[in-house]
């Protein structure tokens, strides 16, 4: 079989930009006219979404794509070192632990600790890199509605009523994915956590109390969690961001919609405000108190996710990312759409001539497990912010230090992972086992 050489990825997220770049780089050894054309539906990269924070994991995956090298060019704006996040009692004001990225001594996984960075920065650290690959085209402003096979082609349908056609699709486009919705998988649709992020980034220079931790923080409470970092290595920018429970009721008293007049959206970020007032104003620690007081843009991101176990590829669609497996996010979830663009551009690259299927079957073999785990995990963690009793909050208190210490080595061993390293698994079927043998011959020379 030929292997692919116009590859269709639908969506510019983090996920699609590593894909493009990992497949351009792990197939065009192979496939010297390979094209990799990724649609994205926004006519310019999206300055929304505050900041996102990478484990060492991400970290070390985006520095394998040469994406760390750009974020570091960027000086300063390139990111917040996070050697920690630590915890902290809204109750008492104490601490109640802390999630380190670095070991006994100091050092980062595998040399990568944690960083917080604006969403947008990495993006432009992602585009940087897209234009020194001369074969990774990204087309703004083409919103996909749609798809279908048509012989050995994939044909993917656009808005405007254009279309595009390719010998392979990946659907990177997020949650609300399209390519699941309207292609592959209809009744799979993503769902509503009835958990909110409240996010506002301001000046730090604005806050007059003291910052009660180095450079991240989880504040917890009974109405769920404030987390406040530094996003910018001088420090000049904190990001804040409440997870609150809200039921779907609520979420039309605050969400801003196109069309609104300034009236109404004036009145409902009042509202929002006194949201995150209510909940968070009796917080004991000062620092806190002033940030949700402030006059900040707050903005709301309702959380969703996409039930696990449906279907991730047909003949020639495959879903990787936030597409195929939304968890509640975690400091970790971007990480795994990076595993994913990684892991699936080197089963791809190994397995070129054989049928997608085989390569496809391959991959969902090798993720499918790890990625049931981390819903799990996310979805136990995502519970912790219910509102709740004040007994219940005790309790989730004193049983926190507990709960870190012993998913300590659990943690650490996942910030070890290295997509690049990993084995991939073999393909089914007894011919493409002695295709992968005189591969491995052809590989060992
Ligand atoms: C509020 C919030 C905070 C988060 N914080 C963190 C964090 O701190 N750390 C972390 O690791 N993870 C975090 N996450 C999770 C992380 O953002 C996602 O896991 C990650 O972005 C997934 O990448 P993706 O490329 O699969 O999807 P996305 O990043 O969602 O990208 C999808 C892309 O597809 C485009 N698209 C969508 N539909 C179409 C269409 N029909 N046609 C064309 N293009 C389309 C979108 O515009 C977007 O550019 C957070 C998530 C949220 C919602």
């Amino acid at each position: 079989m030929q292997p692919p050489r116009n590859i269709i990825i639908v969506g510019a997220g983090i996920g699609g930009i590593a894909c493009a770049l990992a497949l351009s780089r792990e197939l065009t050894p192979f496939v010297p006219d390979l094209k990799i054309t990724v649609f994205e539906r926004h006519n310019i990269l999206s300055t929304s979404g505050g900041a996102i924070n990478l484990t060492p994991v991400a970290q070390r995956h985006l520095a394998q794509l040469g994406v760390l090298e750009e974020l570091d060019r960027m000086g300063p704006e390139g990111g917040a070192d996070v050697a920690a996040i630590e915890l902290f009692s809204m109750r008492s004001g104490h601490s109640i632990g802390s999630i380190d990225f670095t070991d006994q001594r100091g050092n980062g996984f595998g040399g990568y600790k944690g960083r917080r960075v604006m969403r947008i920065v990495l993006s432009m650290a992602m585009m940087a890199v897209v234009e020194r690959s001369s074969n990774v085209e990204i087309v703004f402003g083409k919103k996909v509605t749609g798809g279908e096979e048509i012989n050995d082609k994939a044909v993917v349908h656009f808005h405007d009523g254009s279309e595009a056609i390719g010998d392979l699709v990946i659907g990177c486009d997020g949650v609300h994915s399209a390519v699941r919705t309207r292609w592959l998988d209809p009744n799979r649709p993503s769902e509503y956590t009835g958990f909110s992020f409240v996010q506002a980034t301001m000046d730090s220079g604005s806050i007059s109390s003291r910052a009660h931790f180095r450079s991240s923080a989880l504040n917890i409470s009974r109405h769920g969690s404030v987390l406040t970092s530094y996003c910018d290595r001088d420090r000049e920018q904190v990001f804040a961001s409440a997870i609150v429970q809200l039921s779907e009721e609520a979420l039309q008293t605050y969400r801003l919609e196109p069309g609104q007049d300034w009236a109404t959206q004036n009145r409902m970020k009042r509202a929002l405000r006194g949201e995150l007032n209510h909940r968070f104003g009796k917080c004991a620690i000062p620092y806190v108190r002033e940030i949700v007081d402030s006059e900040a843009e707050w903005m709301l991101y309702p959380v969703y996710h996409v039930c696990p176990g449906g279907r991730w590829y047909n003949n020639r669609v495959v879903l990787l990312g936030d597409a195929a497996h939304a968890m509640p996010p975690r400091d970790e979830s971007a990480a795994y759409a990076l595993d994913d663009a990684i892991l699936f551009a080197r089963i791809l690259a190994r397995y070129r001539t054989e049928p997608l299927e085989g390569v496809f079957d391959a991959y969902e073999r090798l993720r499918r497990s790890t990625i049931n785990h981390a819903f799990k995990e996310s979805s136990r963690m995502w519970d912790r912010n219910r509102d709740m009793g004040v007994l219940e909050s005790r309790l989730k208190e004193w049983t926190l230090p507990f709960y870190l210490r012993s998913h300590r080595d659990e943690r650490e061993a996942a910030w070890d992972f290295d997509a690049m390293k990993i084995a991939i698994p073999m393909l089914d079927s007894s011919e493409d086992l002695v295709t992968l043998h005189s591969f491995l011959k052809e590989s060992a020379h």
